[in-house]
């Protein structure tokens, strides 16, 4: 019985001490919650001033098939900004990631989302340090 529980060799587990830090990539639809998007951009802008707020892609980049900004911050903020997202979010989507420096498994195994789960092209990102 117990050797059911041992872990498999496909599963290591992983320090969390390689975080370097999160992102925060904020959905939205430039034909209609783009306004909201923008609402919560500031809102995170006053509350939290360490983060830094990347520019408005409505065009699509990276791995993302939905227009998007990213919203960068250090480990130390995680604790207070994921769950003022986890509220404030407005019914956005949003994708919030560890930097590990594998950005294919940050973007993939490593990801949590908030409000569903949205497709990703993460084939852009095999053998990527940074997304
Ligand atoms: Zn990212």
């Amino acid at each position: 019985m117990q050797q059911d529980l041992a872990p498999t060799p496909t599963a290591p587990i992983v320090d969390p001490g390689i975080i370097e830090d999160y992102h925060a990539h904020i959905y939205y639809d430039p034909a209609t919650t783009r306004d909201r998007a923008a609402r919560l951009r500031e809102r995170v802008a006053a509350a939290f001033p360490e983060a830094k707020i990347g520019r408005w892609h409505d065009e699509l980049v990276g791995p993302h098939l939905r227009s998007m900004y990213q919203i960068a911050f250090p480990r130390a903020l995680l604790a207070s900004l994921l769950p003022w997202l986890m509220l404030n979010r407005d019914d956005l989507t949003i994708l919030v990631h560890p930097e590990t420096g594998n950005a294919y498994a940050d973007h993939t195994q490593h990801a949590a989302w908030l409000g569903g789960v949205l497709p990703l092209n993460a084939d852009v990102l095999r053998g990527a340090t940074k997304p």
